[in-house]
């Protein structure tokens, strides 16, 4: 995304074990993942998968592998009707599961093909399957709902989830809002693949994550087109987006590209086309292979105020400038293919992609990374720009300008200096290869930094993520 205090001894712990010699931290949501005995009793699933920041996100007892969302949506209304698919593997014997849900009405819930008894209790969705499944067992619930999706507006979050416009919809889910459109396992670590098909009014277009299945299918006046985004995904990086959108299919660096733009927003698409096209480019050099099998973008009038990097096809609410697209792009990498294992190691998305509009800027005749860290570095030690932690700066400001990104960004520069050139390019390139489509954490980064460098990086990275003050100069 762009925009205009606990626990941080217990992750030093758990790095400090799992440093220098290789072996993975151990981390907070591992005990939650653990499977139940798979003998006696079916138990509850639970609510909440141990996020730090959203203990509510995401569910126990259960992995999901697929969704199939069929939306069928009027703008002049924003009625949704809605059934959601979802294919998962029991972990335990489940007597019943979460969903993360807070959407419109629930018409019906099926566990493979029966009629499940299910209550709402806040934003969980609790299923009752006729026939519990056992651990290892995959299982398919069906959902059924219809009504008009609700944003979440949330007074230090902002405005976020299914977002309605005037000439149709938007959904942008991070952090918690994908359950405002879709029963979900709004888990970082359980990702999955996608079927998004939308109805519309024909001559309504609808674009979703990833690449379009086949062409329209008229019937009726009304229009049906499918979207699947085949490589795993986490929830908060889901998107449709529902309008009079003029839409233009097109080709970057090897792989398909497909922009559109809402007329009203003012300009089009063709800056936006161009320079997602340069930033996949020479972003794949630095960064190894980009990890999605179609890119490109879509500008609508949203009236939110940010730009988020949904995956393989960021959304962007009126016209980008370069840098936005280079630092949403740039998410592709890092966040999207490889996402934090909790909202607390959020900076891991913001550092990197604030990281690569300076390194950005470097190669194209701006100032350098590090000129622009010493332009930040000059904060006097007493100014708040120092005083969160990068590394755990709370549920309140996991999109806070000064301790996430440009922080987050001080922190890859800085770490730069310390183990050169060379081996700052290694880390940049195998960050991403090494956790690809998978999660990680800031105890992950400083092992790889330390296995490439040979060199201990605990005080350095307890200086910059662990400490609410100005750390020592770089060397
Ligand atoms: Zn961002």
């Amino acid at each position: 995304m762009t925009r205009s205090s606990a626990g941080a001894v217990a992750l030093r712990i758990a790095c400090a074990m799992a440093l220098f010699t290789g072996v993975p931290a151990a981390t907070a949501s591992a005990a939650f993942a653990a499977p139940g005995p798979d003998t006696g009793s079916p138990t509850a699933g639970g609510a909440g998968s141990g996020d730090p920041y959203f203990p509510l996100a995401g569910n126990q007892g259960y992995d999901v592998a697929h969704y199939d969302l069929d939306l069928d949506f009027t703008p002049a209304t924003h009625h949704l009707t809605a059934e959601a698919t979802i294919r998962a593997t029991a972990q335990r014997y489940l007597r019943s599961f979460d969903l993360d849900y807070s959407g419109p009405e629930i018409t019906g819930v099926e566990v493979d093909g029966r009629p499940a008894r299910f209550r709402r209790e806040g934003q969980e969705l609790v299923v009752e399957p006729v026939r519990p499944p056992h651990p290892g067992e995959g299982f398919t619930v069906k959902v059924a709902y219809q009504g008009v999706p609700q944003r979440i507006s949330d007074p230090v979050l902002g405005d976020y989830g299914w977002l309605n416009t005037d000439d149709g919809a938007v959904a942008l889910n991070e952090p918690d809002g994908a359950r405002t459109w879709y029963p979900v396992n709004d888990d970082l670590n359980d990702k999955a693949t996608y079927t998004f098909r939308i109805t519309t009014p024909s001559g309504v277009k609808a674009l979703a994550n990833g690449e379009q299945h086949g062409e329209a299918q008229v019937h009726g006046g009304r229009s049906t087109v499918t979207w699947e985004m085949r490589r795993p995904m986490a929830s908060y990086l889901s998107m449709v987006a529902i309008g009079d959108f003029r839409v233009t299919r097109g080709e970057a660096g090897g792989i398909p590209s497909v922009t559109a733009y809402d007329p009203a927003a003012g300009g089009d698409d063709t800056f936006l086309r161009a320079t997602t096209e340069r930033a996949v480019v020479e972003q794949a050099r630095r960064f190894g292979r980009y990890p999605f099998d179609s890119v490109g973008g879509i500008i609508d009038r949203i009236g939110v105020g940010y730009e988020l990097e949904t995956q393989s096809r960021p959304v962007y609410d009126g016209e980008p400038d370069e840098l936005a697209v280079v630092h949403e792009i740039a998410h592709q990498w890092f966040g999207d293919s490889v996402t934090p294992r909790t909202w607390r190691d959020i900076w891991l998305n913001e550092g990197f992609a604030t990281f690569a509009e300076w390194r950005w800027q470097e190669d194209h005749g701006g100032p350098t990374a590090r000129e622009t860290f010493d332009g930040y570095y000059a904060t006097p030690a007493a100014d708040p720009f120092w005083q969160l932690k990068t590394g755990d700066p709370g549920h309140d400001n996991i999109f806070d300008q000064d301790a996430v990104y440009t922080r987050g960004a001080m922190t890859l520069q800085a770490l730069r200096e310390l183990i050169g050139e060379r081996d700052f390019a290694t880390l940049l390139a195998e960050w991403p290869t090494r956790y690809r489509y998978g999660n990680a954490d800031s105890c992950d980064l400083r092992a790889l930094a330390e296995q490439i460098s040979h060199r201990d990086l605990g005080a350095f990275f307890d200086a910059w993520l662990y400490t609410a003050a100005k750390p020592a100069p770089p060397a």
